[in-house]
């Protein structure tokens, strides 16, 4: 590897005593109850076409996705639909949710699955079989797949795949999971994509650390240029592992220098997650839906933090149940990072397709509830990459609450985890911003 390629400015060396140590996993029980939600995706939710006393398959379609934004979802057990429920998000969005009672058989699991062969399918029978099983974003974007492939349609350049292997927090453990238990699935689910999305060429951004990784993409590439009549490049690039070069913004800056020093060719980045890239190859191989996802599951209040391959559908306290428990009740529950995370109400919330992380905080470890005042030691300053001064714009928001600037802050999170205060810095200056987000 040549040379590492980071951004320059801001950001810090995140480290969390309470994340999973290791991405080694485990396969977590199968829930005798599982609460399938309707909106697993940043759409309308997707419309329940199963009836309370259906009996329904392992990996059928139970809900239709409605338009933009809305993907397909699909029954992760096989069992009885027992009943709806609703709950009401932080946001006030109301929820819904099929619960069904698993019995009988499992069509998949444990058994030897056909492949289908993609290499001679055209670019629209692609994208049916990615819509089709409901594929998303599965990190915190959280949109349909193939809403993404239409944004590309509308432009006229070139497009690079990006697969995004940087793990600058530790909460990323999942997609490092799969990229060394599912490396052949991630690899080839990016020559799909680029397929599917006609995309000339791939990258691999990976964290400068993780050098067996980078060795096993090389030779995984290798293996499937010799195994497919397929001649797209891919390369992969080193980045740095400071916070937050897995945002988008900054990841694309160390691309585009890569580009620039190495005379690489990149076209419009379109920017993947290795679990997304892996959903994508069993959508469009074994016409497979996503059944189950690997999860980060921490934070101060977990007796052993681990990472799980959890059925979609498993509810929180089973899966910390899992890590053997909580210690004392938790202060915040967490889906997704502690930056970008949705605080959720409920343990009886279910893992959903995007769930990459699970954090049950302690009220120590989130600083209390009471923020305190601003010492003006400058600490946000020195790690907004976008070169804002959080502070004063933090006490301009609060100030004229009516009246905010307007701001390009990319809701990193930064200011907010360093600040020795607690002031919920950029939680405020996000739910004012219009700026774009990871
Ligand atoms: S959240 Fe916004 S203001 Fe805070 S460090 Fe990130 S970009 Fe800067
Ligand atoms: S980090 Fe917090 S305490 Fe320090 S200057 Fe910024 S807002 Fe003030």
């Amino acid at each position: 590897m040549k040379k590492t390629y980071s951004f320059s400015r801001g950001g810090f060396v995140f480290e969390d005593p309470y994340a999973p140590q290791s991405a080694s996993t485990e396969t977590a029980f199968l829930p005798v109850l599982s609460v399938i939600s309707l909106i697993q995706h940043t759409g309308n939710k997707a419309y329940p076409i199963v009836f309370i006393g259906e009996y329904v398959k392992e990996g059928m379609l139970i809900g239709r996705g409605q338009g933009q934004g809305s993907a397909n979802i699909h029954a992760t057990v096989p069992g009885k639909v027992v009943r709806m429920v609703s709950w009401k998000t932080v946001d006030g969005t109301v929820n819904e949710a099929l619960v069904i009672r698993m019995e009988g058989s499992f069509e998949r699991l444990g058994k030897k699955e056909p492949a289908y062969p993609w290499i001679d399918l055209q670019l629209s029978e692609l994208q049916h079989l990615i819509a089709e099983y409901g594929i998303v974003e599965m990190d915190e974007g959280e949109r349909p797949v193939v809403d993404l492939f239409d944004d590309l349609a509308t432009e006229k350049e070139a497009v690079t795949v990006v697969i995004r292997c940087v793990f600058d927090n530790a909460w990323f453990a999942a997609d490092k999971a799969i990229c060394n238990e599912r490396l052949m699935a991630v690899v080839e689910g990016s020559l799909i994509t680029a397929k599917a999305c006609r995309a000339t060429s791939i990258v691999y951004a990976v964290s400068y650390k993780e050098k067996q990784l980078i060795d096993n993409i090389r030779k995984t590439v290798q293996i499937l240029h010799n195994l497919y009549p397929v001649n797209t490049p891919i390369a992969v690039v080193a980045v740095g592992n400071r916070y937050p070069q897995h945002n988008q913004r900054e990841l694309e800056l160390v691309l585009r220098d890569y580009e620039k020093k190495e005379n690489a060719l990149l076209g419009r980045l379109f920017m993947l997650c290795p679990s997304t890239a892996s959903a994508i190859h069993d959508a469009v191989k074994f016409h497979k839906p996503i059944l189950d996802r690997y999860v980060a599951i921490g934070g101060s209040a977990v007796k052993a933090p681990n990472v799980l391959k959890v059925r979609i559908g498993t509810r929180l306290r089973d899966v910390f149940e899992q890590c053997g428990g909580l210690i004392a009740d938790p202060a915040r529950i967490v889906i997704g990072s502690p930056f970008l995370g949705r605080t959720v109400l409920d343990l009886d919330e279910p893992v959903t397709k995007t769930s990459y992380a699970v954090l049950a905080l302690l009220a120590k470890e989130i600083g209390g509830t009471v923020s305190r005042s601003c010492i003006g030691c400058g600490e946000c300053r020195a790690v907004c990459p976008m070169g804002i001064d959080p502070e004063s714009l933090y006490k301009q928001i609060i100030s004229m609450p009516e009246n905010p600037p307007s701001v390009d802050c990319h809701g990193c999170g930064c200011c907010e985890v360093v600040c020795p205060s607690r002031l919920p810095i950029s939680t405020t200056i996000r739910a004012i911003s219009k700026g774009a987000h990871t």
